[in-house]
């Protein structure tokens, strides 16, 4: 009966788990309600064509042919004497419906399309289409309707061949492209002489988006190296210039036209695209017109990769961006409101504008996204339950506290006799000093926040806890419980104090799973061997003196030495430390100091990044002693396996490819090297803080190795 409960709760919490999935990754992420933002100032175009050529590589359309002439000769004389240019890098999947969502409502595509096939909108997005006054959008019928769709109002005009009609593009698929640029032609043709027309493409806020297909359909046919793809990168060439000195011709030269052309996806050389290779993720990016720079001319630019020189452009500066950026470049181009729901951040460097200009639209960005931050909070805050939504707030205080309290009523209950009074007295002042600091933490954030400075009293108590911390558990007895509750509740304070939230459940949740591992260690032994039947709770740090309990090593002592690496590298990871110390966020050290001291700040980071490490080598003291091990034999073991990966990387050092991947290689060696020689330190530490007690009066008792 039991049994059945068991069967029927474990398969309701699996089905539970696999469903939590779908709710938890696949649904989407957009967030509505925003106010929408706008730069303030007039902008510089009246508006804006953006060419969408599918499928075209960045390195196709930028490298030279063995004759030394370029692909795009066009494009190539405005990338040297007009405009802007750089690489798109898209994200995956490479696919055109996300790729046009990217560049045009600058969002990288929501997830929960993936149940429809990227082929509707699962939800309504904004884009600078439906920021625009009039959009007029040339192209096929798998991407216009999905800007016109989700428009309000009736602004969002397409001009699509029909999807059977697309055939006229199976012999030839440089048609789809030509079948766009006549359409064009003729559209202004028709406006000359249709007075409506006429004034609504006068207007200002104006997209006009050629959408061309022909790449695309050739690179799947011919692939990327094939003539027919790159004659129909010339014929879009040709195209483009077309319709510039149409427009130009059209308006009459009112410089009030900005121009940008770019790709929705790259694509394999073998003629696929929608996975993260960088022939699919690399897209060219060209701007030119109103508002847009003028080429910067440079001596010296760096890359990782070696296409500048490949496609002789070095002397061009080569401006990057993300894909979902190209969507607030256009909207600030032509002055229309970002769309609501990009997480595009402006390129600067395109725009050829004031200073003023350039920081109001900043400005307008941040508070852009800004806007999708606290729509996105509130709507967490009403979906949690209340107290598990607690911003910017050491609860890994709270919890410590709970915990030793249980143990130390535990301790009280069932052991009255083990437990002197002062050592009670030791284990409550700890807590006291956890409740101390997680207080100070607390307050001195929020004095910061009210600019009110770092108050004297809690820098005071900060230091104080630091320095305590390590002596502090020298006092407690060497029980096992106690000592490695009192080593942990002492590192704990100052942990607290360097942690800026909840990275500071870190160090507990590993202790957590240490104890389990002493534990699961101890039953372990037992089974082995019925005389070996250490009781954890009598058994003391102090024993590892007496030479004639130690066994013989057996094959599970591996198994323990591989656990103790296991817990290293988890605490080296663990809460990304190592990069915190490279990236290194001054508000975790705000309790100690405020003023700019790099030596004191390194020291105390530093000190934080250690703390995990002391704490698993002290667990792994208490295996050594629960197994009744020789230290040194146990930590012979650690050092053979760190020797073996050591050896494993000094195989894998390379000395050729690219910096990077040399460099890499070296430092992964010498990481593996310091490693070895810092758990030698680290375990000299963690002995002297297990097997050491000083007796508050008087008497030290020392316990030697
Ligand atoms: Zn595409
Ligand atoms: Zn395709």
């Amino acid at each position: 009966m039991n049994m059945l409960i068991f069967i029927i709760a474990g398969l309701l919490v699996h089905c539970v788990f696999l469903a939590s999935i779908f709710d938890i990754y696949f649904t989407s992420p957009l967030v509505h309600g925003m106010t929408p933002q706008r730069t303030p100032l007039p902008p510089p175009a009246k508006r804006l064509v953006l060419f969408v050529a599918d499928g075209l590589r960045a390195d196709t359309l930028y490298e030279l042919d063995d004759n030394g002439t370029p692909q795009a000769p066009y494009l190539r004389n405005i990338i040297e004497y007009k405009g802007s240019w750089g690489v798109s890098h898209t994200h995956v999947p490479t696919e055109s419906r996300p790729g046009h969502v990217a560049l045009i409502a600058g969002f990288y595509e929501d997830v929960s399309a993936v149940a429809k096939g990227w082929k509707e909108n699962p939800v309504e997005f904004d884009s600078v289409f439906n920021e625009s006054k009039y959009t007029w959008s040339w192209g096929s019928p798998d991407i216009l309707p999905m800007f016109a769709k989700g428009a309000s109002g009736d602004h969002v005009y397409t001009y699509c061949y029909t999807a059977e009609k697309e055939d006229f593009g199976a012999q030839d698929a440089t048609k789809l492209d030509t079948w766009v640029f006549d359409h064009v032609k003729n559209f202004f043709q028709a406006a000359r002489s249709n007075q409506t027309l006429f004034s609504k493409v006068n207007e200002e806020k104006v997209v006009l988006f050629l959408h061309l297909l022909g790449i695309d359909t050739n690179g799947h046919a011919h692939r990327p190296n094939s003539r027919e793809y790159k004659d129909n990168i010339r014929k879009v060439d040709e195209g483009i210039n077309d319709i510039v000195s149409m427009l130009e011709d059209f308006y009459g030269n009112d410089g009030k036209t900005a121009f940008i052309l770019t790709s929705d996806h790259g694509m394999t050389d073998w003629g696929s695209h929608g996975a993260g290779h960088p022939s699919e993720t690399l897209t060219p990016l060209i701007a030119w017109g109103a508002g847009v720079n003028y080429p910067q001319k440079v001596t010296f630019q760096f890359f990782e990769d070696e296409f500048l020189k490949e496609w002789k452009l070095e002397k061009w500066k080569r401006l990057d961006v993300n894909q979902a950026d190209i969507a607030p470049l256009m909207a600030s181009l032509i002055g229309v409101p970002f769309p609501l729901n990009s997480v595009g951040i402006l390129p600067l460097d395109y725009l050829n504008n004031s200073a003023h200009f350039k920081a109001e639209s900043m400005f307008t960005n941040a508070v852009q996204i800004l806007e999708q931050f606290k729509i996105k909070m509130t709507q967490k805050k009403e979906t949690t339950l209340s107290f598990l939504f607690t911003p910017f707030q050491t609860v890994a205080g709270l919890v410590i506290l709970l915990i030793s309290s249980f143990f130390l009523a535990c301790l009280c209950k069932s052991k009255n006799k083990y437990v002197p009074k002062k050592d009670l007295t030791i284990l409550l002042f700890q807590m006291l000093s956890i409740a101390l600091s997680t207080y100070v933490v607390n307050s001195t954030h929020s004095s910061l926040h009210h600019k009110q400075g770092l108050p004297v009293i809690n820098q005071i108590i900060s230091w104080t806890t630091l320095a305590s911390s390590l002596f502090v558990p020298l006092l407690s007895p060497t029980f096992f419980f106690q000592r490695l509750l009192s080593i942990l509740l002492s590192l704990m304070s100052p942990y607290l104090l360097l942690s800026t939230g909840y990275e500071a459940l870190f160090p507990l949740v590993l202790s957590g799973l240490m104890f389990s591992w002493i534990y699961m260690e101890k039953e372990a032994l037992q089974h082995y061997d019925d005389s070996l039947k250490p009781k954890l709770a009598v058994l003391n740090f102090s024993y590892t003196t007496d030479i004639t309990q130690f066994r013989q090593l057996h094959l599970d002592d591996i198994r323990r030495s591989f656990f103790f690496v296991f817990f290293i590298v988890t605490a080296f990871f663990g809460t990304g430390n190592i990069a915190s110390v490279n990236s290194f966020d001054p508000a975790s050290i705000y309790c100690f100091l405020t003023v700019f001291n790099p030596f004191i700040m390194g020291s105390l980071l530093v000190w934080k990044i250690v703390i995990p490490f002391v704490l698993v080598s002290c667990a792994f003291e208490a295996v050594q002693v629960t197994t009744q091990l020789s230290s040194k034999s146990l930590f012979l073991i650690v050092l053979v396996i760190s020797d073996l990966m050591a050896l494993h990387f000094f195989f894998l050092v390379k000395d050729y490819g690219s910096w990077l991947d040399i460099g890499t290689s070296i430092s992964h060696y010498v990481l593996v090297m310091v490693f070895t020689i810092f758990i030698m330190l680290l375990s000299g530490l963690a002995q002297l803080l297990t097997t050491k007690r000083i007796e508050l009066w008087g008497r030290t008792k020392r316990h030697s190795m």
